[in-house]
């Protein structure tokens, strides 16, 4: 394998998102639909197009998972290190090409390139650095079942693994399902989303210089007719899903038909506690980066539902509408922008029509930062971040899932009341509390219904920190080893009789 990257770091993503332009990635070569079919790719920042994305169907869909099953054969037989090394080497060169993609991204979702775009760009890159060391931990067991029968297990890979992305952390979330698959001796197709389709096909071009050709097949195209084909194909083995809980029931059903396993990471709608013993200088800035602020809160752990004690409910709101005040909204790609665009018109009118429901149900709609005045982003998919307060606990925005900058702020007095208003959501992704009183974290910890709990602190996912929800949120967990092995391996028991 030559160690130098034949393709140099394009850090303009306007010609960067031409040259990409109406490809997929298939057996090792960029090609085209065998439709020949197009979309375009838009700039939410401007509404001008960018590119186009390969529109894929059924027969492209074939063609990806052929090749993946054709590379399994030799990749599954190849030691775990080597291939946890040649992961890591495309860890290696992501991080040479963190500029360009994080610039990429940023045009064509509309997230703030430094408070966004980059810091994902650069978790993509940890994320196969990481994995590649674990390959060494594909381990089984023995097992004492008889003095004369010596029984191992082993962890074998599932074969052909489908993942069907999402558009709001597309780079991460797709690191944290291929990295993993492809260690464990899979082989991968993915469905990038719609409205984020040419950075993750950049990655799949930076991947094959190193994989052998057919390790990691990338398609663009639309749900029903190409994620729906890739689910549905007869040699696709495992599906990992990221999106909406109505889709991920469509996909579940359908993987059902086949009886092959199914990871999904669906909504949320977390909750934030602060109680009145909380520092709360430090619980204001966990609730900007709770919030997602910076990513119109186009997040599915986003803190939708903050529950502030009476005694500093008044400081804490003045206090978090000041610092989203003071956040600046502009042109993604401006180092100076806090927060971008929101990424597509359908998603906007959604958010559009939550704040309105919100306001119709009597919350009061509290706008924060201000829309940018310069008349290039005119066209731009820019929203005021807004903060609900005085509003009904049965309130559209206070129970559904919004995916954007909404924010729903409630008084309570009585910690049991509190506990029980946070776990009544059909979702159960997130949560985060915030107290100095150690019986008080103790307790709500292991009382909130969520598949991650904080406490005085909101980091996000982390590739070494098992992550996934429960209830509505999903099934299965993804990031950690627990994950390469419970959602990317199966487990053979083999006994040799020595009697
Ligand atoms: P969102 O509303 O946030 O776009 P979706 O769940 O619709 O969330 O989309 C997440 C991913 O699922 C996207 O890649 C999308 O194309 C894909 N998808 C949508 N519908 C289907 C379907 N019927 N079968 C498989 N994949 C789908």
């Amino acid at each position: 394998m030559n160690m130098v990257s034949s393709i140099p770091q394009n850090t303009d993503p306007f010609a960067l998102a031409k040259e990409l332009s109406g490809f997929h990635l298939i057996d090792g070569e960029m090609v085209k639909a065998v439709s020949g079919k197009t979309f375009d790719v838009v700039n939410p920042a401007t509404g001008a197009v960018i590119g186009q994305a390969a529109d894929g169907d059924e027969a492209d869909v074939d063609r990806a998972v052929q090749s993946a099953a054709a590379a399994q054969k030799a990749w599954k037989k190849m030691p775990a290190r080597e291939r946890g090394k040649l992961v890591a080497e495309c860890g290696r060169r992501l991080t040479e090409h963190v500029e360009e993609l994080a610039r990429l991204i940023a045009l064509e979702t509309g997230k703030a390139l430094r408070t966004e775009s980059r810091v994902e760009a650069n978790v993509l890159a940890d994320a196969f650095v990481f994995y590649g060391g674990l390959a060494s931990e594909l381990k089984g067991e023995s097992v004492p079942f008889n003095p004369n029968m010596l029984t191992v297990t082993q962890r074998e890979p599932i074969g052909v693994v489908g993942a069907i992305i999402p558009w709001n952390v597309p780079l991460m979330l797709m690191a944290l399902k291929i990295a993993p698959a492809l260690v464990a001796g899979n082989t991968v197709v993915v469905k990038s989303a719609e409205e984020a389709p040419l950075t993750v096909l950049r990655v799949c071009q930076i991947m094959n210089e190193v994989l052998p050709k057919g390790c990691f097949n990338i398609l663009s195209g639309f749900g029903p007719e190409c994620g729906g084909p890739l689910v549905a194909h007869p040699k696709v083995g495992k599906v990992t899903f990221t999106g909406s809980v109505e889709t991920g029931k469509i996909v579940s059903k359908a993987a059902a038909e086949k009886l092959i396993p199914v990871t999904l990471e669906l909504g949320g709608k977390s909750p934030m506690i602060v109680f009145a013993d909380a520092d709360l200088d430090k619980a204001v800035a966990g609730a900007v980066a709770g919030v997602r602020f910076t990513r119109q809160g186009q997040s599915c752990t986003a803190s939708s539902r903050i529950y502030v004690h009476e005694s500093i409910h008044d400081e804490f709101v003045a206090k978090l509408k000041a610092k989203a005040d003071a956040m600046k909204m502009g042109d993604p790609l401006d180092e100076e922008t806090d927060i971008g665009t929101i990424v597509s018109p359908d998603q906007m009118e959604r958010v559009k029509g939550y704040i309105q429901k919100g306001i119709d149900a009597g919350g009061t709609a509290n706008l924060c930062s201000a829309l940018p005045d310069d008349p290039a982003l005119k066209k731009g998919l820019y929203v005021q971040p807004v903060i609900f307060t005085d509003i009904s606990a049965d309130a559209p925005p206070s129970r559904e899932e919004i995916f954007g900058p909404v924010t729903c702020v409630f008084k309570f007095t009585d910690y049991e009341q509190v506990i029980e208003a946070a776990n009544d959501s059909e979702f159960g992704l997130a949560a985060t509390v915030w107290t100095k009183d150690l019986h008080t974290a103790m307790d709500a910890t292991q009382r909130l219904e969520a598949g991650f709990v904080q406490v005085n602190q909101n980091l996000v996912v982390q590739p070494n920190l098992s992550y996934g929800g429960i209830k509505k949120s999903g099934i299965g967990r993804e990031a950690s080893l627990e994950a390469m092995l419970e959602h990317f391996t199966h487990k053979k028991t083999i006994i040799f009789n020595m009697g």
